[in-house]
């Protein structure tokens, strides 16, 4: 069922019986696989799953792509449904952010500081403070983040015990297309060629992950090597490539147990994330 205001929200999580758990996957719509397996792990451990379907504003600097980002809420309805979704809350920005709204929530230091805090320096902020909205709204016991947007889950778990909010953050896997790009609803601003060439990056991903298996630990020459072989793609832009303890998002000499190795690269416009944790 589609929610579209706050009355209607708090209807039917009134009508709800009281000791119903509550799952929440917050997404930006335009629904793929990954967005999907957050709903099943979700139906599997929830009585009551919402999804909601917000492009949020806040975490949107100007000049980024709110505008063109891919819209279709008919779309994600009809397949949240056949997940087993029970709510699809989907707020306009208005009722999120009424006139006079003037409290955020930030997650400080490292933490939002580095990869992409770098490049955009006010992202996690609108993303920790509609968040903090979203699970306040939504009385969810249980919320689902994916991998793929690792800092994002990290700051997340942060601000949760931070903030003493009375909810449990679940990471899930990053899914991928067959060809090993990770999924993601900008993949359709790539065109062919682009899409071709950001192979790369699951790819090399991969070879630093053996480079560890086979007793590399030395962050720089993980990163140098990551670097080069994305390079030799003539159509990737490399934003950044570090190696960070996933924990703490504090940056790292050697590779140890928990080290994350993150990347933002662009294909032409279009600005890809992928990360895996070395060991
Ligand atoms: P978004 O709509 O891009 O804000 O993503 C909503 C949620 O889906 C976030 O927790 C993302 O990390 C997660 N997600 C996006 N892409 C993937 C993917 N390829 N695999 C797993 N989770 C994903």
């Amino acid at each position: 069922m589609l929610l579209r205001n706050l009355e209607e929200l708090n209807r039917t999580l009134s009508a709800l019986d009281k000791g119903a758990s509550i799952g929440l996957v917050p997404t930006m719509g335009f629904l793929h696989n990954g967005h999907l397996s957050l709903i099943e792990r979700a139906r599997k451990e929830n009585d009551i799953v919402i999804l909601s379907v917000f492009l949020n504003p806040t975490q949107f600097a100007p000049g980024e792509d709110l505008d063109s980002y891919p819209k279709d809420l008919e779309r994600d309805v009809n397949l949240a449904k056949e997940k087993g979704v029970d709510y699809i809350f989907a707020p306009t920005p208005e009722i999120m952010y009424p006139d006079g709204f003037s409290t955020y929530v930030e997650v400080q230091g490292a933490y939002t500081e580095v990869l992409c805090g770098r490049s955009r320096p006010t992202h996690f902020k609108g993303v920790t403070t509609v968040l903090t909205k979203l699970f306040n709204l939504t009385r969810a016991n249980r919320a689902y983040f994916g991998m793929k947007d690792a800092q994002q889950l990290s700051v997340v778990k942060k601000m949760v015990l931070d903030m003493n909010i009375p909810i449990e953050i679940v990471p899930c896997p990053i899914i991928r297309d067959e060809d090993g790009l990770a999924l993601s609803s900008r993949n359709t601003y790539l065109n062919d060629e682009e899409r071709k060439q950001a192979l790369i990056l699951n790819q090399t991903i991969r070879e630093a992950k053996q480079l560890v298996l086979d007793g590399e630990r030395d962050v720089n020459t993980i990163v140098t090597f990551v670097k080069e072989k994305i390079n030799t793609m003539p159509l990737a832009d490399i934003d950044y490539v570090e190696i960070v303890d996933f924990n703490t998002m504090r940056d790292i000499n050697k590779v140890s147990e928990g080290s994350l190795l993150a990347l933002a690269v662009r294909f032409g416009s279009t600005r890809l994330l992928d990360n895996t944790i070395l060991l």
